[in-house]
Formats: C-alpha cells, structure tokens, sequence
C-alpha cells in the first residue's frame, strides 16, 4: 500500500528520487496561514496521541475533533481552520499530526517502499519561506 503524508489539496510541486540526500530549507514566521483549508489525516497512533492530550478516549475524539474526508481528517472551524488552530498556534503542537511536522514537505512512500518528498505550496500569503 502506498503512503503519502502530504496535506489534501495541496499542489505538489516537485518530486525528488534521493530526498535525504538533498538540501532543503524553509523558515516558518508563525503567520498561522499554513493551518486553514487543509484536509489534516491521521492515523490511528495520531487519533491516540491526540486523543490523550485531550483527555479523552479514541472514540470519544474521533466524535468530537475529526470529520470524514479522505481518509480521517481533523475537523475546521467554519472559518476553515483546523480546530486546533489558536490563537497563538497549535494548541495540540506536542503531538499534531506528522503531516504538520513535517510541512512544508510531503512524504510519499510507494508500495515498494521508495520514500521520495514533495515541497507542498504555500498558502499565497504565507510568511514561510523557503531557502
Ligand atoms: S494540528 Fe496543529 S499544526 Fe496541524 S493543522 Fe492543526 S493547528 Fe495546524
């Protein structure tokens, strides 16, 4: 089966064959641009970490903080932020998902196992930068 960690609707950009051995940089200026309007998967040892920094069980957050789209996806705000978005960040930054931090790139994983990232685009008015 193949993997990809890579945020929905996030355009790829460029492929690489030798990932870990190519440079890359990218500064985050904490704008809070990169968390709204992206479909956030999680599987089930994130459902579980998440679910114990909330205190809850997995069910219990799975009901509470995650909705149905490809795959399971944490829920957003009517505004379109991810529900863990405050004010000052990620209110759950210690366990949030791999695709988070692992952003801005993207871990694609193929059935035979060849791993090879993606650099995910920024939101048009992100602070981020690559360098
Ligand atoms: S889990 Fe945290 S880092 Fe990931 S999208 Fe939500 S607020 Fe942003």
């Amino acid at each position: 089966m193949a993997i990809d960690v890579v945020p929905e609707r996030e355009a790829v950009l460029a492929r690489t064959s030798s990932p870990r051995l190519e440079p890359f940089g990218y500064v985050c200026h904490r704008c809070l641009r990169c968390c709204y309007h992206k479909g956030i998967q999680v599987n089930p040892y994130e459902v579980a970490r998440l679910a114990r920094n909330r205190g809850l069980t997995t069910s219990e957050f799975r009901a509470a903080w995650t909705a149905d789209g490809a795959g399971l996806v944490l829920a957003q705000t009517e505004s379109g932020a991810c529900v863990f978005l405050g004010s000052e960040g990620c209110t759950v930054h210690p366990d949030r998902p791999l695709v988070c931090r692992l952003y801005p790139l993207g871990r694609h994983v193929s059935a035979d196992g060849t791993e090879t990232y993606s650099h995910a685009e920024l939101h048009p008015q992100s602070r981020g930068e690559f360098i």
